[in-house]
């Protein structure tokens, strides 16, 4: 089978490994083809790239876009992109700058429920100082001993009802789909499976995905318990999407590891059918 991981995170946004640190887990996994997502930064790509030549593994350009739609935050991954262009460039750039933005009330939020320095504590975290997210907050509330770990980080802070959460405004689906097809690349959905929404709204945002020229949705993720990827391959046959394969990895020993996750069923249409540059995959080992 060709290992595809279309969906993972380097310390350019909250992962823990370098750009050239995941290449190198990839190949160590048998991965043949990676996509480098990083959330709302292309700056790991170049790096990415160096390390998957000298590996042998095929690097997709990716970047994993904040959304806000309905009042609640999407992410859409976006595939082949060309990392250069103004238009997807500039939309990031403008994410970014919310981002900051964010994370100061973020901070005074959490001063207000005595625990000051918070965003100071979380910028001191991030290796790239213009992605500081709820991830770093959670690192520094937990090396504080506020919480026992990551996950009580996010369910006692960083969500919504609990101190450190702030409503935040990121750009519109329609945007992040425009730059992501400006720049050449395929948008897809990401763990449509985390989203709260009931089956009429996630065919309302389908519908609206497709027509703004969306290509794809995340079937078998990290981020979805094996019960769910028929759900979601079904979804994807019924609203004419293709299928996606990522595992979203953040870090060693923290969720799914790179590479690690069961193949697509097999009546969906995969995102990479057709992708030239994984002809010498196939040529290798039959998919
Ligand atoms: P942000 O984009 O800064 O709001 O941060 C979102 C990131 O936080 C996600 O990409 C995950 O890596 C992480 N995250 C979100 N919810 C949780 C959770 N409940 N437990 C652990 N990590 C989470
Ligand atoms: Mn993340
Ligand atoms: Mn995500
Ligand atoms: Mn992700």
């Amino acid at each position: 089978m060709l290992n595809i991981d279309l969906h993972c995170h380097s310390n350019v946004s909250d992962g823990m490994l370098s750009p050239a640190e995941v290449v190198a887990r990839a190949a160590a996994n048998g991965v043949h083809a990676l996509a480098l997502t990083d959330h709302d930064d292309v700056a790991g790509l170049d790096a990415a790239r160096v390390a998957a030549d000298a590996a042998g593994v095929t690097l997709i350009p990716g970047v994993e876009i904040s959304v806000s739609w309905r009042g609640q935050t999407l992410h859409i991954v976006g595939l082949r992109i060309d990392s250069s262009h103004p238009e997807l460039a500039a939309g990031l750039a403008g994410i970014r700058a919310g981002r900051m933005e964010r994370g100061r009330r973020m901070g005074d939020d959490l001063a207000k429920s005595g625990i000051p320095g918070a965003y100071e504590g979380a910028y001191d975290c991030a290796v790239n100082k213009q992605m500081v997210g709820r991830t770093h907050f959670a690192r520094w509330l937990v090396a504080q001993g506020h919480a026992p770990d990551i996950r009580s980080a996010f369910r006692r802070f960083l969500t919504r009802g609990n101190p450190g959460y702030v409503e935040h405004e990121w750009t519109s689906l329609e945007s992040a789909v425009n730059w992501i097809r400006a720049s050449g690349g395929m948008a897809v959905i990401a763990h449509p499976g985390r989203y709260a929404f009931n089956a009429r709204d996630l065919h309302l945002l389908l519908d609206a995905f497709r027509a703004f020229g969306g290509e794809g949705i995340e079937v078998i993720t990290g981020s979805h318990h094996p019960s769910e990827y028929g759900k979601f391959a079904d979804l994807a046959r019924a609203f004419g999407l293709k299928a996606s394969r990522g595992t979203d990895f953040h870090a060693p020993a923290e969720g799914v590891d790179i590479g690690r996750l069961p193949a697509l069923p097999h009546y969906c249409r995969p995102v990479w059918q057709g992708w030239p540059e994984l002809a010498p995959h196939f040529s290798l080992s039959p998919a």
